[in-house]
């Protein structure tokens, strides 16, 4: 099993002394300047997508021109493990593993195996999970399940074919992912999420059609409302559809009752079905900000930590870790960037107050 003990120096092996900017006590999460534990971590293994969908990766934009990164600049497996279990002794318990599109990514079992291996402080396994378009899915799940993956979650916008390929601009189908979704339940990475999101005008008429198809089948459907992420999707306002008029349509035909869940972090709203038919959930990214409970730290593929989905700037990670530095020294640059977050974009959007010029891209960071 492998293990990160960074108040040991590991370059030379002497014991570190504790000095200001030092991680926090053992079993302790760093919190940030709004007390928020750092808890998840988001892991973007790819910039690549085998999809165009039309509110991540515009095909005007990122076309036969578009420079992806290079191989070389991507973080290795065994960078990636080795900053993941550092995030793991400074209070990371949930781990996603996500892209561009994260099974593109060569033997990616292989890094959710050295991922598997790592321990909480406590001693707990992480929830270890992957967010797909499913395009792949059917052949991988059952060797994604025996690396350690726990849970997948699948995006799926429409049943319609033609929707479907309309918004994902690609030759793939509605049942290639429903395929994938069949596969992972068997091979155990239950309950599978799928998450829809909703643009009002193109997909707004599947939001019932998908919610009859995931009701009764164990899976949990999520709807999300399409988000102004990155700067080349034209987002606008007008084409949200906010999550309650999600509920108000789905509850008028099959009642809803909410569920109730302390867990801090939580990004859904749960409901369940009053008929017992199961559970769905919200995400309302942009009517009901939730940046009070935001736990997330975000990883590049070539290693850059982003504090927020919307943020300008990352903090090279990629350097110091090929520079040599231990994993105390590295811990301590964790702890002093997560404790001067103030990230807040969700809440200054809602009061007209936030900056939207040169975010980041979410086929780059992940969702
Ligand atoms: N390629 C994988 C996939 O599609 O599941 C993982 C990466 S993708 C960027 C992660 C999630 O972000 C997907 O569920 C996708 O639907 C969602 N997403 C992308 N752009 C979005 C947007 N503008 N608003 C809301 N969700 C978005
Ligand atoms: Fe690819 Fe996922 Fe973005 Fe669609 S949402 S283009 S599948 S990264
Ligand atoms: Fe977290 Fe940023 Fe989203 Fe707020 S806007 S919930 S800080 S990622």
């Amino acid at each position: 099993m492998s293990k990160v003990i960074f108040l040991a120096d590991h370059r030379n092996g002497a014991p570190a002394s504790v000095a200001p900017g030092d991680p926090p006590p053992h079993g302790q999460p760093a919190l940030d300047l709004r007390a928020r534990p750092l808890r998840d971590l988001r892991i973007s293994v790819t910039d690549r997508c085998n999809f165009r969908c039309t509110y991540c990766m515009p095909r005007e934009v990122f076309d036969s021109s578009y420079s992806f990164m290079p191989h070389s600049a991507l973080l290795s497996f065994e960078e990636i493990s080795r900053l993941a279990g550092i995030f793991t002794q400074l209070g990371v318990e949930k781990i996603r593993l996500t892209g561009g599109e994260p099974l593109l990514r060569k033997h990616i079992e292989n890094l959710v195996g050295m991922l598997a291996e790592l321990r909480t402080p406590q001693g707990h396994p992480l929830d270890l999970t992957l967010t797909t378009n499913g395009s792949v899915l059917e052949r991988k799940a059952a060797a994604l399940k025996s690396a350690g993956l726990t849970r997948v979650t699948v995006s799926l916008d429409a049943l319609d074919a033609a929707m479907f390929q309309g918004m994902s601009d690609s030759g793939f189908t509605p049942d290639d992912v429903l395929r994938g979704i069949d596969a992972a339940a068997d091979a155990g990475l239950a309950p599978v999420k799928v998450n829809m999101v909703v643009r009002k005008g193109l997909n707004d008429g599947q939001i019932l059609p998908m919610a009859e198809r995931f009701r009764n089948s164990g899976h949990i459907l999520r709807f999300i409302e399409y988000m102004d992420v990155g700067n080349s999707n034209g987002w606008n306002l007008a084409e949200v559809v906010p999550s309650q008029q999600v509920l108000d349509r789905i509850g008028a035909v099959y009642p809803l009752e909410p569920v109730e869940s302390a867990e801090m972090g939580r990004v859904a709203e749960r409901w369940r079905y009053v008929d017992g038919g199961g559970e769905i959930g919200v995400i309302s990214s942009v009517t009901h900000a939730f940046c009070g409970g935001c736990t997330r730290a975000r990883l590049s593929p070539e290693g850059k930590l982003y504090l927020c989905l919307f943020a300008h700037e990352g903090h090279d990670l990629r350097a110091p870790l090929r520079d040599g530095a231990t994993d105390l020294e590295l811990a301590r640059i964790l702890t002093g960037i997560w404790s001067a977050r103030g990230d807040n974009y969700s809440e200054l959007r809602g009061r007209n107050m936030a900056d939207p010029s040169r975010k980041i891209e979410m086929s780059y960071i992940g969702g």
